[in-house]
């Protein structure tokens, strides 16, 4: 059973549109079933399930039966959610009777629901003439085929509307999570990562002979290569050996996959497109040979497609043009895909994975570029070149908008211009309550181009700024005196007022690409201070470059990651009073900065006592802390409306850091992107955080709120909501809060949005 469950997954999975998915399945369930008929039912737009596919009933049926939730066995496993198992179907109060089917024949009945992300999606239906009591194993079969399906049916589903390359486009609409506030209308580029067969981007070519000429020139480059190799080899193979090398040149050839491909690329499909859907074609149809010899070809096929497509994927990067409004769009997008497109010309970014935690999406927050994260169902190797719409303040994607739709947005744009403009007129002026109470507002930091935003939008200090941003960009370690100058820079640009400087802080998702961490449980693993205690080199050249930069400013402060425990503290802190002693033995005339610890793992809020007494301020990692504390990786897109920064446990532990770091009299900033939510800036203020450390883009809108409200009634706002029991309510307290202090404009659009439903 184990091998056709897995078969039928993949063969489902690797079906190019919904329909054709929903027949491999009705088929193929019904022959691993033993079964006479098997059926699809999926719920359309007014919430009817409608019959979809059937091996088995009357096929003029599909798209005609279509029942209510509640109605016939199907709409009862709709409501019930769980199966329906009969061996008299007929005899049952709810059996209905829908005579275009055929289907009184069928005396047994079992159903299944579709569920994905707690809905309903569908229903997976298997009949027999004969009465059969399908027992315990056949239900449990069609339950994991259906929980398998699910997510492939939902993907097939969002993706359908824009499948039909080349036909006239369809809006379709893509849900993921806010990543960067703010809107962009522009096109979409696709970055694939190299050479993978299966992330080749659909790209409609301009001149059909210009493109067979350019992947005739391809094979071309990889037949010379493969005749070097075999030629350098020569003399260490043996004569069978030898003809796998042939073997490659003649699967080259017109006669087979160039004669292949040439004929995909006249119907449409531009060459590394063809290509890769030819190789995984054929590498599909190796896989599920019997004969261990053949299955091993596929891996000849999968090299060579490589081959192939590395060459077709070069060339096409050389002479990439990119478009005025390019938004990247990618599975994966890291920090240094973003380096890829010139600044200028960057308006937004569309990722695939992640979560508006990741750090990619900090990255684009501190760049001030609209992003969405995590639109799981996005079709993203169909999507080059085409106009995109970012929503990133509510975390939607429009894939060929319409006028209305792209009207809509463009008055956003001009609203949100306003409102920056509007923003300006704050920079000189102080982060004070309307009665009185001043509020500290430092930035995050990381990008050189940080520094000069937040100098212009009237910063007073930096609260965290992150040092392995300038290690990602880099194939190697810097040296210590490249940090040096680095970190002078920092800390020059802002003298005299204070920068902290965290330490490396590398593990979770941000691997370095020099010093990869492979790792099951990255978020939990080696982490932050754990790298760098376990590599005192590391540490001790960044913390003498740190010291060395501040010589005559005297304005660094020294932040240690993902602190569990005192023992870590006081060994980075011996590590550090090594570096100033040597340092100050050496002749520097420097100061001996405060070291301060994040408070970003549940361990350290019931430690921030002890850690407090050893150490010059604290600073908290909301971002990590929240994960910690709801046990919601902030990277899995799967998860990220669990990840709630308003939930209870996490308000309480906050000011529980603060009361503890207070009575221990040490003073404790926040530098979680918590900080930069102007709703979220309210209750933090409250709680007694002594500064608020955010993006550049977001302080303004920050100080503008607090400017406009009372510390007093963010007090009984914050009395009132701590004691709530969910995060939702919190939510909608706190919205209602900014509604009636007239700032709701400053967390999302108030343009009116009637055109989506
Ligand atoms: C945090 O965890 O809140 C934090 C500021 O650090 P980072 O986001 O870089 O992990
Ligand atoms: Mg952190």
């Amino acid at each position: 059973m184990l091998n056709s469950l897995r078969s039928i997954v993949q063969e489902v999975n690797s079906a190019r549109d919904l329909t054709s998915a929903l027949r491999i399945i009705v088929s193929s369930v019904k022959s691993a079933m033993r079964t006479q008929v098997c059926s699809v039912y999926l719920v359309d737009q007014a919430g009817d399930y409608v019959l979809m596919a059937t091996d088995g009933l009357n096929t003029d049926a599909v798209g005609k039966v279509r029942l209510h939730p509640g109605e016939g066995l199907v709409g009862r496993v709709v409501v019930r959610e769980e199966p329906i198992n009969l061996e008299h179907a007929e005899a049952h109060p709810s059996y209905q009777y829908f005579p275009e089917t055929g289907e009184e024949r069928y005396r047994s009945f079992l159903g299944v629901p579709i569920i994905h992300h707690r809905k309903v999606l569908g229903v997976l239906v298997v009949q027999q003439i004969e009465q059969r009591r399908f027992d315990e194993g056949d239900e449990s079969f069609l339950v994991t085929m259906s929980a398998q399906l699910a997510g492939v049916i939902a993907h097939a589903e969002a993706t359908g509307g824009i499948k039909d390359i080349g036909q006239k486009a369809v809006q379709a609409r893509f849900l993921g999570s806010p990543g960067s506030s703010g809107v962009a209308i522009g096109e979409a580029v696709v970055i694939a990562p190299e050479a993978d067969l299966r992330s080749v981007p659909f790209k409609p070519y301009v001149d059909l002979e210009a493109e067979i000429a350019f992947f005739q020139r391809c094979l071309m480059a990889v037949r010379e290569d493969i005749k070097a190799l075999g030629a350098k080899l020569k003399d260490r193979l043996n004569r069978e050996e030898r003809a796998l090398f042939d073997a490659y040149l003649s699967m080259l050839d017109d006669a087979s996959l160039g004669g292949e491909v040439t004929e995909r690329i006249r119907k449409g499909a531009n060459a590394s497109y063809a290509w890769s859907e030819v190789i995984l074609e054929h590498e599909a149809t190796f896989n599920s040979m019997d004969d261990a010899y053949l299955r091993e070809r596929a891996t000849d096929l999968r090299d060579l497609g490589r081959r192939v497509l590395a060459y077709l994927l070069e060339s096409n990067k050389k002479g990439r043009v990119y478009p005025e409004r390019a938004i990247l769009v990618g599975e994966e997008l890291t920090a240094t895909m973003l380096g890829e497109i010139p600044p200028e010309k960057l308006v937004g970014l569309v990722s695939v994975e992640g979560s508006s935690n990741s750090h990619v999406a900090i990255l684009a927050r501190a760049m001030g570029i609209p992003t969405v994260m995590g639109v799981v169902d996005l079709p993203y190797l169909q999507l080059d070149g085409r106009p995109l719409i970012v929503d990133g303040y509510r975390g939607s994607v429009y894939c060929d908008p319409d006028e209305l739709v792209v009207k809509h947005y463009k008055a956003i744009a001009v609203e949100d211009l306003a409102l920056v403009k509007g923003l300006e007129a704050l920079k000189d002026l102080p982060c004070e309550t309307t009665d009185n109470y001043r509020l500290t507002l430092w930035v995050n930091t990381g990008l050189m181009a940080d520094v000069v935003r937040s100098l212009e939008r009237g910063a007073e200090g930096v609260g965290l700024y992150r040092t392995e941003i300038p290690f990602l960009m880099r194939d190697r370690f810097p040296s210590e005196e490249e940090q040096r100058i680095i970190y002078r820079e920092q800390l020059a640009a802002f003298a005299p007022n204070p920068v902290t400087i965290r330490t490396l802080d590398i593990g979770g998702d941000k691997a370095l690409p020099y010093f990869p961490i492979e790792e099951a449980n990255p978020f939990l693993g080696w982490r932050g201070i754990r790298v760098t205690l376990d590599h005192p080199e590391i540490f001790l050249a960044q913390v003498r470059a740190m010291i060395k930069a501040s010589e005559g400013l005297d304005n660094l402060r020294i932040l240690l990651p993902m602190i569990t425990s005192v023992p870590e503290l006081d060994a980075s802190k011996a590590l550090i009073t090594r570096v100033f002693n040597e340092l100050i033995e050496e002749g520097y005339k420097v100061l001996m900065p405060p070291v301060g610890v994040m408070i970003e793992v549940p361990a350290a809020v019931y430690q921030t006592r002890e850690l407090a007494a050893r150490s010059g301020f604290l600073s908290v990692g909301s971002n990590d802390l929240t994960q910690y504390l709801l046990a919601v990786d902030r990277n899995n897109a799967r998860v990220a409306d669990l990840y709630q920064a308003f939930h209870p446990a996490v308000l309480r532990a906050l000011q529980h850091i603060v009361t503890e770091a207070h009575a221990e009299g040490v003073s404790v900033s926040i530098c979680g992107e918590l900080a930069g939510d102007p709703s979220a800036a309210i209750l933090l203020m409250a709680m007694g955080f002594d500064v608020l450390s955010m993006s550049a883009a977001n302080l303004p809108k920050v100080k503008s709120v607090i400017r406009g409200i009372s510390l007093s009634l963010a007090k009984a706002l914050l009395a009132e909501v701590i004691v709530m029991a969910d995060a939702d309510q919190i939510r909608e307290r706190i919205e209602q809060f900014l509604g009636d202090a007239d700032v709701t404009r400053l967390i999302r659009p108030v343009v009116s949005d009637d055109f989506e439903e």
